[in-house]
């Protein structure tokens, strides 16, 4: 006997204009869980992340998304934020001119609030240590923990992550795994994009893999790691 799934994709078919990307997938994520989104270069797992936080593009034109009860489907990017979706993009977008603190504040500006700075601080001192600092000239590791920190800074259910590791070096994803896995023992529900599959499927309790558009696996994250053809055939790992 499963929970009832806490965020609910239905059938969802994506398009970038008329390139077809993803191709109807259906599944659901626990919560509290991290799921693990995997699948070679143009599998479309960003395009899945934007389209379940309902950005401009891509265009949704069919199925359901839900999220604890709620039709994200039916909502705008602003709406599903404000239902508790957060996106850190891969690019991170730190807004220039603002020191550390300022674009937490920033993130707190509109209600509801989500975690106070100075439990942000707890979990990221380097982000407390360089409060003052414009958030531009951050480390990149800094930088990719300046946007989760502002993800959580606002109401979040749902926390989706576009490549945290990506051009970092192995022991700043150490930290970043370790922080990833404490904001998880504080309940939090984590859909995680990831290139470096095996770092992914460390951190996640369950695993899909997406091939031009669909599903090919749906399973845990250890059935992943033990699994080598599927490891070879769709992870190249
Ligand atoms: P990667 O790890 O390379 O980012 P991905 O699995 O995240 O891979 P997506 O970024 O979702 O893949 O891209 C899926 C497909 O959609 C690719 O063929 C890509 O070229 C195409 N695509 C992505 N963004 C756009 C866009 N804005 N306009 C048109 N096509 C796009």
């Amino acid at each position: 006997q499963t929970a009832p799934a806490f965020l609910s994709v239905w059938d969802m078919h994506a398009y970038y204009g008329e390139s077809y990307i993803v191709q109807g997938i259906s599944f659901n994520v626990h919560e509290g869980e991290i799921l693990a989104l995997l699948g070679r270069n143009g599998a479309g797992k960003t395009t899945t992340l934007r389209a379940i936080a309902r950005m401009d593009s891509p265009q949704v034109n069919h199925g359901e998304i839900w999220l604890d009860h709620q039709p994200l489907h039916k909502m705008s990017s602003y709406e599903a934020a404000s239902v508790g979706l957060g996106l850190v993009p891969e690019d991170r977008r730190i807004i220039p001119g603002l020191t550390v603190e300022e674009n937490l504040q920033l993130a707190q500006i509109a209600p509801p609030v989500g975690w106070s700075i100075e439990r942000i601080y707890d979990l990221f001192p380097r982000l407390g240590e360089r409060r003052s600092q414009e958030g531009v000239t951050l480390s990149g590791g800094e930088q990719q923990m300046l946007s989760i920190a502002r993800a959580l800074a606002r109401d979040l259910k749902v926390l989706l992550l576009d490549e945290p590791y990506e051009g970092l070096a192995p022991v700043i994803v150490d930290e970043i795994e370790k922080t990833l896995r404490v904001i998880k023992e504080q309940g939090m529900t984590t859909i995680l994009v990831e290139q470096n599959a095996v770092r992914a499927l460390q951190l996640a309790d369950r695993a899909i893999i997406l091939d031009t558009g669909s599903i090919v696996f749906d399973g845990s994250a250890a059935e992943v790691l033990e699994n080598a053809q599927l490891r070879a055939e769709y992870l190249a790992i």
